[in-house]
């Protein structure tokens, strides 16, 4: 069997050869700073990422599983919430999500997604409030936001912060011209390098147009200080690397052509791939949906898979294992959730990055119609 990777997955090193000198560039003036942890670098790309959300403020932090934690964090040490207050988040997110609110001492609520879009049902979410509930953490999933009026009307009616997981949806815009990351009280962003946005490491950053809370955050990121040796919280080391920073300035003016490439490869695949055996995406060719995967549905999950591989298609899986199933969250594996479980039993994530060209996607739409079921 021919097992040789012609499509890769993710080709990072494609992805980012056409800012290899921007990088370089921004990588050296770093060392030639001589600031290495905080300084203008991290300013700048906070002031950048503000302004390309559309909030007042960024902080830059250590990853988006941290971005995550430290917003909880902040609404308990600024009384908002308290250990065993409920959060609710889509059963089928990224485990990171989950984690941000155990290591909280917060009471995860996974709700089911909506099998179309494959983002929280917010339909559900009236359903899923208690008395403890004390927030709604949207994930926008696979690059698709997920916010709207009923999610707003329930976080209204009963009082619940809004917090964005926007690890997965940098540069998505509504209808309405808002951006992922401004729609809620306060998002995550993560940076790790297979993102939209990705670093040359760690790194993520959380955005809010609550001054006290990126206040609380910044502190909270950094020991606990708010000024020099003094010690307000019983804080982390969380931040932002300058040299993280920096690349991050360096590539975000081409955010766009990433998200453009994404968008153009995605309708490839919606145009060409006509096969009774592989259900599609929702598609959207507006700006809701910036295609961080591009995700069919397929019953044989392993057979499809090995098929493509041995076409030279490298294909990916987010996620196999649905958080509540994770051995680590035992205690919630009783819940009956047969939609995210039903979704991470059958999800395969196509090539979509601008790594893959579009002939690459013609190529692997063609070789994904001649799928058949076994004789
Ligand atoms: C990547 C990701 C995270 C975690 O970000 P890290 O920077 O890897 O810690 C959280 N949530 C979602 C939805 C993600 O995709």
């Amino acid at each position: 069997m021919d097992t040789t990777i012609k499509y890769p997955f993710h080709d990072l090193g494609a992805v980012n050869a056409p800012h290899l000198h921007r990088v370089q560039e921004a990588a050296a003036r770093v060392v030639a700073s001589g600031y290495y942890v905080g300084g203008p670098e991290v300013a700048r790309f906070e002031h950048d990422l503000a302004a390309l959300t559309g909030t007042r403020h960024a902080v830059g932090v250590s990853n988006g599983l941290d971005a995550l934690r430290l917003i909880l964090r902040a609404y308990i040490e600024r009384g908002d919430m308290r250990p065993g207050d409920e959060v609710i988040v889509p059963a089928n997110t990224y485990i990171a999500t989950i984690l941000a609110i155990t290591d909280n001492g917060l009471k995860p609520v996974p709700v089911e997604p909506d099998c179309r879009t494959l983002n929280l049902d917010t339909s559900l979410i009236e359903r899923a409030v208690t008395d403890r509930t004390r927030a709604i953490m949207t994930v926008h999933l696979y690059g698709r936001i997920c916010y709207d009026a009923e999610m707003s009307r329930a976080a209204a009616r009963h009082g619940l912060k809004i917090i964005e997981d926007n690890a997965q949806a940098i540069g998505a815009s509504t209808a309405g011209g808002r951006h992922s990351g401004a729609l809620g009280d306060v998002a995550a962003f993560s940076f790790y390098p297979t993102k939209n946005l990705g670093a040359m490491g760690d790194g993520g950053a959380v955005t809010t147009d609550d001054a006290e809370l990126a206040a609380i955050i910044r502190a909270l990121a950094n020991y606990g200080s708010d000024r020099r040796y003094h010690n307000i919280y019983r804080g982390l080391n969380c931040r932002l690397d300058p040299i993280q920073a920096a690349i991050l300035s360096a590539k975000m003016p081409y955010l766009a052509d990433e998200n453009t490439a994404r968008a153009a490869n995605a309708l490839i695949y919606e145009t060409h791939i006509d096969n009774p055996l592989v259900t599609k995406p929702l598609f959207s060719d507006g700006g809701d949906m910036v295609w961080h995967q591009y995700v069919v549905q397929t019953a044989d999950r392993d057979r499809f898979r090995s098929f493509l591989a041995e076409k030279g298609v490298e294909t990916g899986v987010h996620y196999p294992v649905a958080p509540h199933r994770q051995p680590c969250m035992r205690d919630y594996a009783s819940l009956n959730l047969p939609i995210a479980e039903h979704i991470a039993a059958t999800c395969v994530s196509l090539p979509v990055s601008s790594g893959t060209s579009a002939d690459d996607a013609r190529e692997i739409a063609r070789i994904i119609n001649s799928y058949t079921t076994p004789e």
